[in-house]
């Protein structure tokens, strides 16, 4: 019956039933130097520090502060050569990626490669605090950087 409704309805049925997209997770922010940027977020707009890592495989340092129901991630490349050293360098500091929370990462992956997106991650890898993560391509995304996420089994409780 699916054949019989609306292009985009049926588009629509079928993200339901493939993911589950509960929020956002977090919004990646590139800055040149974490602790300046801690003076802007932490000391003047208040959010707290949850904490700080370094993920080797990005080559980067990422700070989390909470604020709502979502996080801001500021992260300052520890690398001149990696992904988020070459986005400043071409685009200046600013908004990165946006994260989304997904139930399967697995699943919004394969969502996303049936219809042709174009991924960064075939497979999904370990990002901060231990999540599943893969991001698609932003040409593909109307100029955004996607991160899906799947948070850590310690950490889906909260
Ligand atoms: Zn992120």
């Amino acid at each position: 019956m699916t054949e019989e409704l609306p292009r985009g309805t049926a588009r629509t049925i079928r993200t339901i039933q493939t993911m589950r997209t509960a929020r956002i997770a977090h919004i990646g922010i590139a800055v040149r130097n974490l602790d300046e940027a801690l003076s802007l977020y932490h000391d003047t707009l208040g959010l707290p520090l949850q904490g700080r890592e370094t993920v080797e495989s990005d080559r980067v340092t990422v700070a989390f502060l909470p604020v709502g129901d979502t996080q801001v991630e500021l992260l300052e490349a520890t690398d001149p050569e990696s992904p988020v050293a070459r986005f400043i360098e071409k685009r200046g500091e600013g908004v990165h990626h946006v994260a989304f929370q997904v139930d399967d990462v697995e699943e919004a992956l394969r969502a996303f490669r049936e219809r042709g997106f174009r991924l960064i991650d075939e497979t999904p890898r370990t990002g901060a605090g231990g999540a599943r993560v893969a991001f698609v391509h932003p040409r593909s995304t109307n100029g955004v950087l996607i991160e899906l996420c799947e948070k850590a089994a310690e950490s889906a409780a909260e």
